[in-house]
């Protein structure tokens, strides 16, 4: 099953080359229904400090300063390596008035497309990476944290 690509179907990015559906203009409907579901969540709720989220390659986490829904929502994304490392590759305001779901979807899809050399330049900028035991020990503080929150 195939969606309408949500990157082409924005005006902002009619004119550029898309890297999500490299110019078939549909993606696939599942993995777009599973980004879709998790772009309302951001776009729409704010989220408690660090809170994480994991979607097929990537690892959305709230570096939000505050959470005022008024403010912006600010995510890095981080890609996840066969090995389990995760390295930081973007950095996503979520809830910018102009931002659309969908866009927000495609986005997001993009960015778990493209291969990490593809990042070289913002993986060398943030340098910021963890193993897949400290991202465990993460999770596991995390859990804590949220618990207690
Ligand atoms: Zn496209």
């Amino acid at each position: 099953m195939k969606a309408q690509c949500p990157l082409c179907n924005d005006a902002l990015y009619l004119n550029s080359s898309c890297t999500l559906c490299e110019g078939t203009r549909v993606v696939d409907r599942d993995l777009y229904d599973r980004f879709y579901a998790l772009a309302q969540k951001l776009r729409n709720e704010t989220q408690i400090p660090h809170q994480y989220f994991e979607i097929d390659s990537l690892v959305l986490y709230n570096v939000s300063l505050s959470g005022d829904p008024d403010r912006f929502q600010e995510y890095a994304v981080y890609k996840r390596r066969e090995d389990g490392n995760i390295t930081k590759v973007e950095s996503i305001t979520v809830n910018a008035p102009s931002t659309r779901v969908s866009t927000l979807a495609g986005l997001l899809m993009s960015i778990n497309k493209q291969p990490l050399s593809d990042f070289t330049d913002q993986i060398r900028a943030y340098r910021d990476q963890l193993t897949a035991e400290e991202f465990e020990a993460f999770k596991k503080r995390f859990a804590f944290f949220a618990a207690a929150y």
